[in-house]
Protein backbone atom coordinates (compact mmCIF):
# COMPACT_ATOMS: atom_id res chain seq x y z
CA UNK A 1 0.00 0.00 0.00
CA UNK A 2 1.26 3.39 -1.41
CA UNK A 3 2.60 6.20 1.84
CA UNK A 4 -0.69 8.14 1.23
CA UNK A 5 -3.40 5.37 1.12
CA UNK A 6 -1.12 4.54 4.30
CA UNK A 7 -2.49 8.23 5.84
CA UNK A 8 -5.85 7.75 4.45
CA UNK A 9 -6.15 4.67 6.74
CA UNK A 10 -5.06 5.93 9.28
CA UNK A 11 -2.00 3.54 9.50
CA UNK A 12 0.54 6.27 9.35
CA UNK A 13 -0.88 8.81 11.84
CA UNK A 14 -0.40 12.33 10.57
CA UNK A 15 -3.12 15.52 11.44
CA UNK A 16 -5.39 15.79 8.85
CA UNK A 17 -6.68 19.49 8.46
CA UNK A 18 -9.64 17.87 6.48
CA UNK A 19 -12.02 14.73 5.70
CA UNK A 20 -14.87 13.98 4.02
CA UNK A 21 -15.61 10.93 1.88
CA UNK A 22 -13.88 11.50 -1.18
CA UNK A 23 -10.99 13.53 0.01
CA UNK A 24 -8.22 14.15 2.74
CA UNK A 25 -5.68 16.98 3.23
CA UNK A 26 -2.68 17.34 5.96
CA UNK A 27 -0.13 19.49 6.05
CA UNK A 28 3.28 18.63 4.20
CA UNK A 29 6.10 16.85 5.95
CA UNK A 30 8.71 18.94 4.18
CA UNK A 31 6.79 22.62 3.76
CA UNK A 32 8.76 25.04 1.17
CA UNK A 33 6.32 27.95 2.60
CA UNK A 34 5.01 29.44 5.88
CA UNK A 35 1.36 27.34 4.45
CA UNK A 36 1.91 23.98 1.96
CA UNK A 37 -0.68 21.73 2.42
CA UNK A 38 -1.66 18.62 0.58
CA UNK A 39 -5.22 17.73 -0.61
CA UNK A 40 -5.34 14.13 -1.90
CA UNK A 41 -8.22 11.52 -3.17
CA UNK A 42 -8.87 8.80 -0.43
CA UNK A 43 -8.68 6.76 -3.58
CA UNK A 44 -5.28 5.02 -4.87
CA UNK A 45 -4.75 6.83 -8.32
CA UNK A 46 -0.88 6.46 -8.67
CA UNK A 47 -0.59 9.76 -11.40
CA UNK A 48 -2.32 12.47 -13.58
CA UNK A 49 -2.31 10.00 -16.12
CA UNK A 50 -4.51 7.38 -14.45
CA UNK A 51 -7.27 10.60 -14.74
CA UNK A 52 -9.88 9.17 -16.46
CA UNK A 53 -13.86 10.02 -16.95
CA UNK A 54 -14.75 7.06 -13.80
CA UNK A 55 -12.66 8.26 -11.54
CA UNK A 56 -12.10 12.41 -12.66
CA UNK A 57 -15.24 13.72 -9.44
CA UNK A 58 -12.67 13.28 -6.70
CA UNK A 59 -11.01 16.29 -8.84
CA UNK A 60 -14.09 18.63 -8.39
CA UNK A 61 -14.07 17.67 -4.28
CA UNK A 62 -10.50 18.46 -4.24
CA UNK A 63 -11.19 21.88 -5.61
CA UNK A 64 -13.68 22.65 -3.32
CA UNK A 65 -11.70 21.96 -0.38
CA UNK A 66 -8.74 23.44 -1.48
CA UNK A 67 -10.43 27.15 -1.14
CA UNK A 68 -11.89 26.42 1.77
CA UNK A 69 -8.92 25.16 3.31
CA UNK A 70 -6.74 28.25 1.73
CA UNK A 71 -9.17 30.43 3.95
CA UNK A 72 -8.99 28.95 6.74
CA UNK A 73 -4.57 28.86 6.66
CA UNK A 74 -5.26 32.94 6.02
CA UNK A 75 -3.88 32.72 2.21
CA UNK A 76 -7.06 32.73 -0.17
CA UNK A 77 -6.61 36.48 -0.15
CA UNK A 78 -2.59 37.21 -0.98
CA UNK A 79 -3.27 34.59 -2.77
CA UNK A 80 -1.59 30.44 -3.20
CA UNK A 81 -0.16 28.07 -5.64
CA UNK A 82 -1.38 25.28 -6.77
CA UNK A 83 0.77 21.88 -8.14
CA UNK A 84 0.98 18.66 -9.12
CA UNK A 85 3.77 16.89 -10.24
CA UNK A 86 3.52 14.30 -12.52
CA UNK A 87 6.25 11.18 -13.19
CA UNK A 88 9.76 11.95 -13.20
CA UNK A 89 10.45 14.96 -15.18
CA UNK A 90 7.13 16.52 -13.28
CA UNK A 91 8.94 16.29 -10.08
CA UNK A 92 6.35 13.43 -8.55
CA UNK A 93 7.85 11.32 -5.89
CA UNK A 94 5.22 10.11 -4.11
CA UNK A 95 2.88 7.96 -6.68
CA UNK A 96 -0.65 8.90 -5.34
CA UNK A 97 -2.36 11.95 -6.85
CA UNK A 98 -2.06 14.87 -4.51
CA UNK A 99 -2.06 18.81 -5.16
CA UNK A 100 0.09 20.85 -3.33
CA UNK A 101 -1.28 24.62 -1.54
CA UNK A 102 1.75 26.42 -1.03
CA UNK A 103 1.25 30.02 0.19
CA UNK A 104 2.31 32.66 3.21
CA UNK A 105 4.89 33.47 0.70
CA UNK A 106 6.05 35.42 -2.78
CA UNK A 107 5.82 32.49 -5.04
CA UNK A 108 8.16 32.74 -8.38
CA UNK A 109 7.43 32.41 -12.00
CA UNK A 110 8.73 30.54 -14.09
CA UNK A 111 8.30 27.59 -11.51
CA UNK A 112 11.34 25.73 -12.79
P1 LIG B 1 5.68 15.13 -4.91
O1 LIG B 1 7.12 15.42 -5.15
O2 LIG B 1 5.34 13.68 -5.07
O3 LIG B 1 4.77 16.04 -5.69
O4 LIG B 1 5.44 15.55 -3.41
C1 LIG B 1 5.33 14.66 -2.35
C2 LIG B 1 5.20 15.49 -1.10
O5 LIG B 1 4.77 14.66 -0.04
C3 LIG B 1 6.54 16.12 -0.65
O6 LIG B 1 6.37 17.53 -0.57
C4 LIG B 1 6.79 15.49 0.71
O7 LIG B 1 7.35 16.39 1.62
C5 LIG B 1 5.41 15.03 1.14
N1 LIG B 1 5.40 13.84 1.97
C6 LIG B 1 6.01 12.66 1.70
N2 LIG B 1 5.79 11.78 2.68
C7 LIG B 1 5.01 12.41 3.60
C8 LIG B 1 4.44 11.99 4.84
O8 LIG B 1 4.61 10.86 5.30
N3 LIG B 1 3.70 12.90 5.50
C9 LIG B 1 3.47 14.16 5.01
N4 LIG B 1 2.72 14.97 5.76
N5 LIG B 1 3.98 14.58 3.83
C10 LIG B 1 4.74 13.71 3.14
ZN1 LIG C 1 -2.22 5.34 -2.55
Amino acid sequence: MCIFCKIVNREIPVKLIYEDEFVVAFDDINPTAPAHFLVIPKIHISTLNEITSENSNMLAKIFEVIPKLAKEKGVDEKGYRVVANCNSEGGQEVFHIHFHVIGGKQCKWPAV
